[in-house]
């Protein structure tokens, strides 16, 4: 069995968020597990790939309606990473210094395209097309109904959504760019009077999954327009939970650490980790340290940080950490604040991979007060370097995180996203590190839950078999 997946970003060589943790992860699990599994992304101008070398191994040329542009198909030198790489490039496209921008409907379409028209010359075709998010959502439509990927019409297509809010619209006076197909067929791509990838996506792939089986259920009742047609297609639906890169995220050898450690030296190396934390930061290594890493969207609930976090840090027990960056206003306010709560208080405006495992391994609790939250990592990283999650009962924070006040629980959970539900979940939160003897049982226990991609490999594997009997 052969799968191929498609998608924005992957982990190491481009990420903006999770989708890129899972991209990078699951592939290795199933060859792992002894399928063949590789990834196909585009080839952009970043830090990576400028510093890897790379080889060129195809080459043409694709159309976005009249303009012609040529690309290349290239595998990265010295890839150990456990699965086959491929990176599109389209030096006049898709060749730029960020992942997503305004021009993402023109640089994803030839995206789409570059790798269809490589797919075609292949002697071996994948048994099944994986596809992730409306960045690659035209797949299944041009796979069965644009008359240049007729030899690829009969290979199954599962669609995996990560965050059902972006759905990629554009406009129908942009239909040209799509190779050429039966137009009689348009409402395969339509939604509600614009194109949209993800609404085609869950159209014409397949099976359709989502990244937890809370998000699948709340995604029939809010979904950014999409709800009757998840609800009408349920039937091909099923929710299956992301799992985490057991060897990437593993304290015991995670290089970026400043101290490494096992659940028998938790102590002492988280110790480590935040003392380097809070000198770097002027935070008071005594308090029990809240910490948010992700990106500062509505959906993570971050409009409300600037607000909370003055209201939290009234009790000058306690100290808080954010890293993270995505609205102008909101990263204004929480340097601002900075001059008022010195040392108890501070902020890292930018994405920085080795302070992020620095912080899930020495802040004491993890917040994650998410208004939408289709499974969320940070809890699952949270949980294996020992730091207890904080979270808001929704998507994968609900099939994950059980509150300390349940049998066998060991985070706090609140059901509202508001200035005072998230202060009270942090008072919880100061209390529980009070009472050092329970923190550490619990952090201990955590450590051990196993939330590696083994059983959902598996569970995709399966998924993959039915589409191929
Ligand atoms: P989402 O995909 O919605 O952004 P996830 O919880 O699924 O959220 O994944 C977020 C991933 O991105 C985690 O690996 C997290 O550590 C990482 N991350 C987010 N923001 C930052 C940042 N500013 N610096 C470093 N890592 C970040």
């Amino acid at each position: 069995m052969k799968i191929t997946h498609l998608s924005a970003e992957c982990y190491p060589v481009a990420k903006v968020g999770g989708l890129a943790d899972v991209v990078g992860a699951l592939p290795k699990y199933q060859n792992d597990a002894g399928f063949t599994a590789e990834v196909i992304m585009p080839f952009y101008d970043n830090k990576f790939t400028q510093s890897e070398e790379f080889s060129v191994i195809f080459k043409s040329k694709l159309n976005l309606g009249k303009q012609e542009f040529p690309f290349e198909i290239k595998t990265w030198n010295h890839s150990n990473i456990g699965f086959n790489l491929y990176l599109v490039d389209v030096p006049e496209l898709l060749f730029k210094d960020y992942v997503y921008s305004m021009d993402d409907t023109d640089r994803f379409l030839a995206f789409q395209i570059a790798a269809l028209n490589w797919m075609l010359t292949w002697d071996e075709k994948p048994t099944t097309v994986h596809i992730h998010d409306h960045h690659t959502g035209l797949i299944p439509f041009m796979m069965t109904q644009c008359s240049d990927y007729a030899a690829l019409k009969n290979i199954p297509t599962v669609l995996t959504i990560h965050n059902a809010q972006y759905q990629g619209w554009f406009s129908h006076s942009k239909v040209g760019l799509i190779p050429e197909f039966n137009f009689a067929n348009v409402g395969l791509i339509d939604w509600f009077g614009n194109i949209n990838p993800l609404a085609s996506a869950i159209k014409c792939a397949w099976k359709v999954t989502t990244v937890s089986p809370s998000y699948m259920e709340e995604l029939k009742k809010a979904a950014n327009g999409l709800e009757g047609l998840l609800s009408a297609e349920s039937a091909k639906c099923v929710g299956i939970l992301n799992g985490i890169d057991w060897g990437v995220w593993n304290p015991e050898t995670d290089a970026y650490l400043v101290e490494n450690y096992s659940i028998n030296t938790v102590e002492k190396g988280r110790e480590v980790n935040k003392k380097w934390l809070c000198s770097r930061y002027n935070l008071n290594f005594e308090k029990p340290l809240f910490a948010f890493i992700g990106r500062l969207v509505g959906e993570k609930g971050a409009d409300l940080f600037p607000k909370t976090f003055e209201k939290a840090l009234q009790n000058e027990n306690i100290s808080i950490f954010l890293l993270g960056s995505g609205n102008d206003v909101v990263e204004a306010q929480l340097i601002a604040l900075k001059k008022d709560f010195e040392g108890t208080y501070n902020a890292f405006i930018g994405y920085d991979e080795k302070l992020a495992h620095i912080v899930y391994a020495g802040a004491d609790f993890i917040l994650m007060p998410s208004r939408v939250e289709p499974c969320g990592l940070n809890q699952m990283y949270a949980l294996r370097y020992g730091s207890i999650p904080i979270v808001r009962s929704i998507g994968g924070l609900k099939d994950t995180v059980t509150d300390i006040s349940e049998k066998g629980g060991f985070g706090i959970c609140h059901e509202e996203v508001t200035v005072s539900a998230i202060t009270e979940a942090i008072e919880r939160g100061e209390k529980l590190f009070e009472n050092q003897e329970k923190y550490q049982k619990i952090r201990k226990k955590i450590m051990g839950i196993n939330h590696s991609w083994d059983a959902s490999a598996l569970a995709y594997i399966n998924l993959y078999k039915s589409l191929n009997q």
